[in-house]
This record gives structure tokens, sequence and C-alpha cells, in this order.
């Protein structure tokens, strides 16, 4: 494997103000070439911080690739701290230096004396030119590895990664990945179920990855044969994801249940209390969302649940909102809405509101299609957002399932 680095230079990158996001854009550019990030790291604009960096990660890699910290101000010190830790001396590229001055001066602004740092050089590298932006790159060929330093604004980063690194870097083997995606299902049950490929396919290579009631499988292969590799890495872990396994790569729960629903010709409406609308947003979020989703009621309060899903008023009296009866009445008030199937939803969110019989996170799900109608009892764990979050994936998947395999027993977990 080809191993890269990325070290990020900025103390602002180290506070929550500014989220560090380059070593995203350098991790997907840099698989063109077969290079997978190894390690990054976000260091202070200070001039032992850079070196320190430069120093332990360019004996470990083939390509170590250095982001900010190449502006004009005093705390632009990514020169100086490659400069350290090579031990070169930098020198003034006057023509880059003028290029620089020419850009100021088409803006109106005279050049002020400490922006001819920009034009400083680390002894040995090549400049490369800023398509975009005003602080050149530089590229150092050192032994076994080459040390790549760019402008650290966002998409002056990409556009010289894209345009002048990589071709440089040549195209590689290519490093191919994919995303199995699943819903209703543990993180550790899924691990049990697949572990046994892992020596097989080589444990670095498949990842699993959980938040918000769904599993990925992060799938990678390289190498002349990574297009086949990851065929059969597909084929054997579909095979085990089962019904659990509801899409690839950008496919979301959503978008998995309207192309499911649309293989039936069927619509939807959904009637929403604790998600608050959080599953008819997800639905629409997807593009040609409308030739399914009809829409919906968010019915918080008992009188709406009532007036516009036709909840009746005994089930509530007798049940409580947060009860089975009233999630499948939801479901149908929303399918009488205009739709052939429908989905209700209603629970605890949290903070408040919880008793002992029905604590905070429990939530009733129903959904109803023309084949059939399924009902889940959850009891979520986390704060009000993480519950709203669980519900909306958990329902999205109980009706996935409803409508992708009508003839199975409840499915996901419960
Ligand atoms: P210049 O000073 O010419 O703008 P530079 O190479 O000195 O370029 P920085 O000053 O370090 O770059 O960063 C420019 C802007 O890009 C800053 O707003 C900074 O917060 C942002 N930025 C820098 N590095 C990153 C990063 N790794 N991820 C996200 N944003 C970044």
């Amino acid at each position: 494997m080809r191993k890269a680095a990325f070290i990020a230079v900025g103390s602002e990158l180290l506070r929550a103000e500014r989220p560090e996001t380059n070593s995203w854009t350098a991790s997907r550019v840099l698989r063109g070439a077969g290079l997978l990030l190894h390690e990054k790291r976000v260091v202070e604009d200070t001039v032992e911080g850079v070196a320190t960096a430069v120093r332990e990660l360019v004996p470990r890699c083939e390509l170590v690739v250095v982001s900010g910290g190449l502006g004009p101000t005093a705390d632009d010190v990514t020169r100086e701290g490659v400069a350290a830790a090579l031990g070169r001396a930098l020198w003034r590229h006057r023509p880059t230096g003028e290029v620089i001055a020419a850009r100021y001066a088409a803006r109106g602004r005279p050049m002020p004396d400490f922006a001819w740092r920009m034009a400083d050089v680390v002894e040995g590298a090549e400049l490369l030119p800023n398509p975009v932006g005003t602080a050149a790159g530089q590229w150092l060929e050192l032994p076994g590895c080459t040390l790549v330093l760019l402008p650290g604004v966002p998409s002056e980063l990409e556009a010289m990664l894209t345009g002048l690194v990589l071709p440089r870097l040549g195209a590689g083997a290519g490093i191919l990945t994919r995303t199995l995606r699943l819903a209703g299902v543990y993180e550790s049950l899924v691990e049990q179920r697949v572990m046994h490929l892992y020596e097989r396919f080589g444990r670095e290579n498949v990842t699993i990855l959980a938040a918000r009631g769904q599993v990925s499988l992060l799938l990678l292969a390289e190498g002349s044969d990574a297009a086949a590799r990851l065929e059969e890495m597909d084929r054997e872990l579909a095979a085990l994801a089962g019904p659990d396994l509801y899409g690839r790569d950008d496919d979301t729960l959503a978008s998995a249940v309207l192309a499911a629903l649309r293989r039936r010709g069927w619509t939807l409406a959904v009637g929403e209390s604790c998600s608050g609308g959080l599953v008819a947003s997800q639905i629409v979020a997807v593009p040609g969302a409308s030739g399914v989703f009809v829409g919906g009621a968010v019915a918080y309060a008992d009188a709406l649940k009532r007036g516009i899903l036709g909840v009746p008023a005994d089930l509530l009296a007798t049940h409580g909102a947060v009860s089975r009866e009233v999630a499948e009445a939801m479901a149908d008030g929303a399918r009488a809405l205009g739709a052939s199937c429908g989905l209700g939803i209603t629970g605890v969110a949290g903070p408040t509101g919880g008793t002992p019989d029905k604590p905070v996170g429990t939530v009733h799900m129903a959904a109803v299609t023309p084949a059939g109608r399924r009902h889940q009892l959850h009891r979520f764990p986390g704060d009000r957002q993480m519950v709203r979050e669980l519900t909306a994936a958990f329902a999205l998947d109980l009706l996935r399932r409803l409508v992708a395999f009508p003839g199975e027993a409840g499915g996901g977990a419960t």
C-alpha cells in the first residue's frame, strides 16, 4: 500500500471554530493515485510545530502534503518549518514575488513588504503556481518521499491537488472503495456475521461504522485486480447482510424506501409526532420524491392527531398518545390523506415527559401498505436529538422492510 500523510497547519483548526476539512479532500483525491492517507495531523502555526510533524512523517510515507501557512502574515510559517525540518535554507524567488505584486496591483493595492515572504522557496523545491489564488505551492523530492506544500484555502487546495499534484503522482493502480449501507441492525451483530471474512479480504480493507441507527461496511480494494476484488467483497458481504442491506454509497434510507415504493407503484403519506417532520424532511431530500410521497402531518398535540389524522379519541384516552394503537391509527390516518401506504410515529423524545412505563426514548412506529401492516416498539437511548434521529432511521427501515419483504416477520432490531 502506498502511504501518504497530511499535515494541516493552522492554530484555528485546533479550536472548535473551524473544522479541518482539507484532509478529507486530500484523502479523496489521493486515492486516484493509489495513495491512502495513513496519518493526518493538525499543528499550530509555529515553526517547531510544522518542523516536528514533517520530520516525523517524511521517513514513514511516500507522500506528505502540508496545507496552509503559505500566506504573507507572520503566522504563516510553513516555509520556515519545512526548511528547519530538512536543514535547508530559504531563498527568494523574485519572479514569483513579482507575479504576486501584479495580483495586488490588479486589485488596486500596493504589495506590502512582508508579502514578499510568499516568494520564499525551500532550497531544492520546485514552485507550483497557484491557478486560483495568490500563495504558490512547493514540491520537494526527498529520498523516498515527495513533500508538497499547498495553500490552506480549501478551494485552492482542491484545485492544486487535482490539477497539479495528482497528474504528477501518476495514476497508480488506484484505490476503489464502496460503502454497503445497512439499517435496523446493531453493529456487533454485523461484526459477528462478517468477521470470518476479515482474514480473506484483509482486516484493513473492511471497516464497520455505526451511526444513528445505521451500520456501514466500508470496503477497499487496491492493485491491478481491485475492481474484481471489490465486486467479490460486495457479493459476499451483501449476501451476509441479507435484508439488512438497503443500499450502497450515496443511497440513503429515504432513497431506498422511495425506490422500493416506486417498484410497487405505491405512494406514501406520513403522520409524525415526536420525529416532528424529520422523516418527511429526509424523504423530500431525495430528488424525485414527489412521484411517491404525497405529504403528511406533524400531529404533535392530541387535538391534531384526532383532527387531521382521525385518531379516535377513545384510543388516545384508553392507551395514551404513545402507544401501539395510536401509532397504527396515525399510519391509517396518514394513508387516508390520500396514499397507498402510511407511516405513523409517536413517542417520548425527552428530556421530560417520560413515565415509569413509558420512559424517555419510548417510540411506537407503525407502517401500513396494501400488502400488510407492521409495528415496532423501541426504547432508544440518548438525548432528544438522538432519539429523533434514531426514530426517523428505524421508521424508514420498518417501512422499507414491509414494502420490500412483505412476507417476512418483523425484521430489524426491536
Ligand atoms: P493564504 O494566507 O494565502 O490565504 P495559506 O496557505 O496561508 O493561504 P491559511 O492562511 O493557513 O492558508 O488558510 C487560509 C484559510 O483556509 C483560513 O481561513 C483557514 O482557516 C482555512 N483553512 C486552512 N487550512 C484548512 C484546513 N485544513 N481545513 C479547512 N480550512 C482550512
